[in-house]
């Protein structure tokens, strides 16, 4: 037990060391690699850069998330607004599972591709269960409710949401552990792809975005306020999933991004965050309608 409360502690450390520099050199070699490549490819007039320098609409918020990602206080937000709870029973689940499943696998290329592979097929289910039960919803719509893609949408999401991702996140570390550089490996190669999805890119990476991996233009899909568009679309890393599970669409033009009755980007973020947890606690409580 008191093992446990010294890990507690030294994870409560990391959470308030705001300036990591391993973690801003991470963050931002990545991203403005991508964001100079996204420029060179489609010119000055197309760029996330640009929107990003006319700071309109949803784009402030998705720079004001990026900035905060990078500087490690979006994760101490998350523990904050949450009391730590979901952050704890993750940590909890992992200290009792504990199957170590990987270590039987003795090629470390195979132990890695197997790490990838499940992890996004979690990835798959956690987005979809977030998509289908409407509380969760309600923390998943502020990531849709960016009116138009810049590379930084990818890091637009509910604190409450990225919380409550901790139970699905763990499970792959509990079932398989793995070396933990096969996680990172993972998370460095799905977050260039990630920014990729959501940046001006609209191709649709013909036989490989139809068949292995997603797509610019499928995860366009994803985020289409079009009734037609609606739950499809849910991979993360490879599309092969929702071409399994029956919830694949095909690349088409998407005319308009986000979502119905939007009610964000208009009163800056606090105020976004809270609309977010207004709208979670409403589904999740539904007031009873009054009786006549
Ligand atoms: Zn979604
Ligand atoms: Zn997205």
């Amino acid at each position: 037990m008191s093992e446990f409360l010294e890990l507690v502690k030294a994870k409560l450390i990391a959470l308030i060391d705001i300036f990591d520099p391993m973690l801003i050199v991470y963050y931002f070699c990545i991203v403005i690699g991508m964001l100079l490549i996204e420029w060179l490819l489609l010119g000055w007039e197309k760029s996330s850069l640009k929107k990003i320098k006319e700071f309109k609409g949803s784009v402030k918020t998705d720079f004001f998330f990026f900035l905060i990602d990078a500087f490690n206080v979006y994760n101490l937000i998350a523990v904050i607004v949450t009391f730590g709870v979901f952050h704890l029973a993750a940590r909890l689940i992992y200290e009792t599972t504990h199957l170590d499943l990987a270590v039987h696998i003795a090629n470390p290329y195979l132990q890695f591709a197997v790490v990838f592979v499940f992890s996004d097929f979690k990835n798959y289910w956690s987005h979809r269960i977030f998509h289908r039960y409407m509380p969760f919803w309600k923390l998943h719509e502020f990531h849709h409710s960016a009116t138009e893609f810049c590379m930084l949408t990818r890091y637009r999401g509910h604190f409450v949401e990225n919380a409550v991702k901790r139970l699905f996140d763990v499970i792959p570390f509990a079932i398989l552990g793995a070396p933990i550089e096969s996680y990172f490996a993972v998370k460095v190669l799905s977050e260039i792809h990630q920014i990729a999805l959501h940046s001006s890119f609209t191709s649709d990476w013909g036989w490989l975005g139809r068949y292995i991996l997603v797509s610019p233009a499928a995860h366009r899909i994803h985020h289409s306020v079009e009734f037609d568009h609606y739950d499809k679309n849910f991979s993360n890393t490879f599309i092969f999933w929702d071409r399994i599970f029956g919830t694949y669409h095909p690349a088409v033009d998407v005319k308009e991004l986000g979502v119905e009755d939007n009610p964000y980007n208009k009163e800056g973020m606090v105020k976004d965050m809270v609309i977010g947890v207004r709208r979670f606690l409403t589904s999740l409580f539904p007031r009873k309608a009054s009786s006549q």
